[in-house]
């Protein structure tokens, strides 16, 4: 369709809103405006008038007018608890700081709209570009009140140094490029690194595209408190009853929780039964006993379940050779590992002190090996106030076994 096309035809635009629902409360919380219009073809989206830089900015920016005024006036009518997202060209937005969208509220303000209720939405991309300006941009309209959403995120590169900068109020992620199926780790490990930097920053994630159950639990998994996709609800012609997706969203995560706590269960089976081993073995050790002796004897009791063994101390020096399995049933000790400091590992100290407290091991979360380069978890045990043991289980024996991956 010719742009020239749509702006002669302007009265055939029109705003769908796609709702946004919330994981706390399982209501619909707020609407993404979107443009539509009616062609002889049917209702077709216009997402590309806006994307489209070749466009004139006086006409994109026409449009967006016309469209955003019909939600307002729209929104205005309601009770006006939801949120309202509006996409934004980053460019445009800088070039003006802000001043034609806050002249566009302004008359909305003086009855009554609180700009906390608006978010504008500007791509990932668009901000890389321009980063110092448009920070001083967030802040000083987060300071009157707006609020800003980053969009697009997650496709391939994320920067997570922009996002700490850039403080935004929402991040957004799309999801509908992941497979029906097999959800790739990778992105799970990046999302979960954004869930932790969003709540750090004190974001709210939000993840769209979700069309599947997969997604929509993929979503819940790693710390969307807010979701949109044509699973829940596709984008609507009006504003609908917030309450229309509770029960759909409370069935999905009972299913979620069932299956979680299945994984977490036979973790807590896993991590019991490894005690009950150690300390067995533990047993056999006498004092005279080397370090790489007490590893070698671990090894082989512990064997279809391990892959590698070694001692540290409580500052995380280790105290014996590597233990590494070369086949079925045979280990080989490799000094080299001895004397390494593992301090710096994640978890590594708050994980000995937890030990030291509650005397029993501890079962890592899963996390790719370096030398291996596949999932594994280690497993850690106490042997003394100072002495500790660790035993990393392949991904081959988690695999075979229940909700272990
Ligand atoms: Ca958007």
């Amino acid at each position: 369709m010719d742009p020239l096309d749509v702006l002669m035809n302007k009265d055939k635009v029109f705003p769908y809103y796609q709702p946004i629902i919330s994981a706390d409360k399982q209501l619909i919380v707020g609407y993404e405006v979107l443009a539509r219009m009616q062609t002889e073809e049917g209702i077709v989206n216009l997402g590309w008038f806006f994307q489209d830089k070749s466009i004139p900015d006086e006409y994109r920016l026409e449009l967006d007018d016309y469209l955003q005024s019909i939600a307002l006036d729209a929104y205005m009518e309601t009770d006006q608890s939801a949120v309202m997202f509006f996409n934004y060209d980053a460019d445009l937005l800088l070039k003006d700081n802000g001043e034609t969208f806050l002249k566009r509220v302004e008359p909305y303000r003086n009855k009554g709209l609180n700009l906390n209720h608006i978010v504008l939405e500007l791509k990932e991309e668009e901000i890389s570009e321009h980063l110092n300006d448009i920070k001083h941009l967030f802040v000083y309209l987060q300071s009157i009140g707006l609020r800003i959403a980053i969009d697009d995120l997650g496709q391939s590169k994320t920067n997570l140094d922009q996002i700490a900068m850039l403080k935004p109020n929402i991040v957004k992620v799309n999801v509908a490029f992941m497979e029906e199926e097999e959800l790739p780790h990778l992105y799970r490990d990046v999302h979960q690194s954004l869930a932790m930097l969003s709540r750090k920053i004190g974001a709210t994630l939000l993840f769209e595209g979700i069309s599947n159950f997969n997604q929509l639990n993929y979503s819940w998994r790693n710390g969307g408190r807010y979701y949109q996709g044509t699973y829940l609800l596709s984008p609507v012609p009006k504003f609908v009853d917030p309450m229309i997706c509770r029960d759909k969203m409370q069935k999905e995560f009972h299913h979620f929780i069932v299956f979680e706590r299945r994984k977490m269960e036979a973790q807590i089976a896993l991590t019991n039964k490894m005690n009950q081993q150690l300390k067995a073995s533990m047993k056999k050790i006498s004092e005279t006993d080397t370090y790489d002796e007490m590893i070698m004897l671990v090894a082989k009791d512990c064997n279809p379940f391990a892959f590698r063994v070694y001692i540290c101390n409580e500052e995380g020096f280790q105290q014996s050779s590597n233990a590494e399995k070369i086949s079925t049933n045979e280990w080989i000790l490799i000094e080299e590992g001895r004397y390494k400091n593992w301090s710096w590992r994640p978890y590594f100290l708050e994980n000995i002190v937890r030990m030291n407290v509650e005397k029993k091991g501890i079962l890592s979360d899963l996390y790719t090996d370096i030398d291996q380069d596949e999932r594994i978890r280690t497993y850690s045990y106490p042997i003394s106030d100072s002495l500790f043991l660790f035993l990393d289980i392949p991904y081959e024996f988690l695999f075979e076994q229940e909700g272990l991956l």
